[in-house]
């Protein structure tokens, strides 16, 4: 499936491997013309969820940082896998990764000395040679920014949140001063993964949409939880315990410890929903205590279960405490409390962040039928196809000014008149286009014209006026 999946991508231009023609670059991505409509829509819906329905902020900040940001985030000290190598052959192995993939051991957590004993039992997997001490390897491309004596050592962001933070008086003033508010920043992160697999799972290059909250410590209920406190979802919490319940119930029952963490999961939940992911593959999970940050007092994710490749974190939410605001306070020498009616304090993070990527290979995965990718219309490329049956006789002029009706409409139209009208069918088909238009000798007498619906596959004869109402 993993294999069909890049092989449509790459033929039908939604996603393939960058810098092919010099041999490509491991953990790097192309989003390709149809793919970045698709990603276009799903970021679309992302906003109408957080920007239109949840009042969110919405900020764009750089990707390059000056090291105080990442002294201040603990990045520079502990963004870091450990790795080792071979004492033989001298390949590289990410330690976590070879463990779980040797001996089927999460290690995630685990100490340095717990993760050299782990490798001493395994040999490498390419030469058998032994494995040497595990050693830390930061996440973060460093480079630099201006020349000479004025040069400053910067990194690429692993994430978006940091530059949110930084910023957070300013939103303070534009939030008119007044708790919860939320922002969202959607954009590149980068991280100089070890071993970058999977195409788009684990990217170098990757795009993310992050949703810090503010909120007030001593008021952790959320308006509008009724909203979501009715959707049924798995959960599979931190003792690896699993419920199946209503979010409303699992708050209720101190399965999801507080309101804003049960809210923020429905939310995301939702999201994930409206851009066609299948509930029935959609798992709620709680962090175990070891695998946690040391300053969030709860995190989960919500996971993926892929046909093929196991589990994929599409989302995580994490309560951040005051940890990031105070760090940066400490760090610049400013100050980032407020003054509120609850008196004076630094507000608590919930962190929404989510990959942008991920979900959209799962949800080509969970699409794909025999015809390609059965993409919900809100997030297909393009609304609708229009196809002259023949290229003479005018019937070509008349689906060009069909095409030119429906895109004053402000429909996506993408117009094709290449090939036989089975194989356009099967193209649309493939890239998810919920609905054909054909124009044929019919159209020129009576203005008729023929709907086809992918769905089904169901082809109706209605007028062009009738079409464009249904559209
Ligand atoms: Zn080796």
């Amino acid at each position: 499936m993993y294999d069909k999946i890049f092989e449509l991508g790459k033929k039908r231009g939604i996603v393939y491997p960058s810098f092919e023609v010099y041999g490509g670059l491991s953990g790097f991505i192309d989003w390709g013309p149809i793919g970045v409509r698709i990603k276009r829509n799903v970021e679309k819906l992302l906003r109408k969820t957080y920007v239109h329905e949840l009042e969110c902020l919405e900020v764009e900040c750089p990707n390059l940082h000056p090291e105080e940001v990442f002294e201040a985030s603990g990045h520079i000290k502990s963004f870091a896998d450990y790795m080792t190598e071979c004492t033989m052959c001298g390949e590289p192995y990410r330690a976590d990764h070879l463990i779980g993939d040797e001996r089927g051991i999460e290690v995630e957590g685990k100490s340095k000395t717990e993760i050299n004993n782990y490798l001493s039992e395994i040999k490498c997997p390419k030469c058998s040679g032994d494995l040497g001490e595990a050693y830390s390897y930061n996440l973060m491309f460093e480079t630099s920014v201006g020349p000479g004596k004025s040069k400053k050592t910067t990194y690429l962001r692993p994430e978006t949140a940091q530059s949110t933070y930084i910023g957070f008086n300013r939103l303070w003033q534009v939030a008119r001063r007044t708790l919860p508010f939320g922002v969202l920043q959607v954009g590149r992160s980068y991280r100089n993964e070890i071993s970058p697999r999977q195409g788009m799972i684990r990217l170098r290059e990757f795009n993310q949409a992050e949703i810090q909250f503010f909120y007030d410590p001593n008021n952790m209920f959320v308006e509008g939880f009724e909203e979501v406190s009715d959707i049924k979802v798995e959960i599979l919490d931190k003792n690896e315990q699993t419920h199946k319940l209503s979010l409303g119930e699992a708050y209720r029952e101190k399965v999801i410890g507080n309101q804003v963490l049960a809210y923020h999961l429905g939310v995301a939940y939702r999201f994930f929903q409206s851009i066609g992911l299948p509930g029935e593959r959609l798992v709620l999970r709680q962090h175990r205590e070891d695998e946690r940050s040391f300053y969030s007092s709860d995190t989960w994710d919500i996971e993926y279960i892929s046909g093929e490749l196991g589990k994929i974190e599409m989302v995580g939410i994490a309560l951040r405490s005051d940890y990031d605001l105070t760090q940066h306070a400490k760090y610049s020498g400013k100050n980032f409390s407020v003054t509120t009616e609850n008196g004076k304090f630094t507000p608590h993070v919930v962190e929404v962040a989510y990959g942008v990527d991920r979900p959209i290979y799962c949800l080509l995965e969970s699409c794909l039928d025999d015809r390609g990718f059965a993409l919900k219309r809100e997030v297909s490329p393009y609304d609708v196809c229009v196809f002259p049956l023949v290229k003479k006789d005018g019937v070509d002029v008349k689906a060009r000014e069909i095409y030119g009706k429906l895109k004053k409409e402000g429909l996506s139209v993408f117009y094709d008149k290449a090939g036989s009208i089975g194989k356009r069918y099967a193209r649309s088909d493939e890239i998810g286009i919920s609905y054909c238009v054909t124009v044929d000798y019919d159209t020129l007498e009576d203005d008729t014209v023929t709907l086809r619906v992918r769905s089904d596959k169901s082809q109706v004869r209605k007028k062009t006026s009738e079409v464009i109402g249904i559209l």
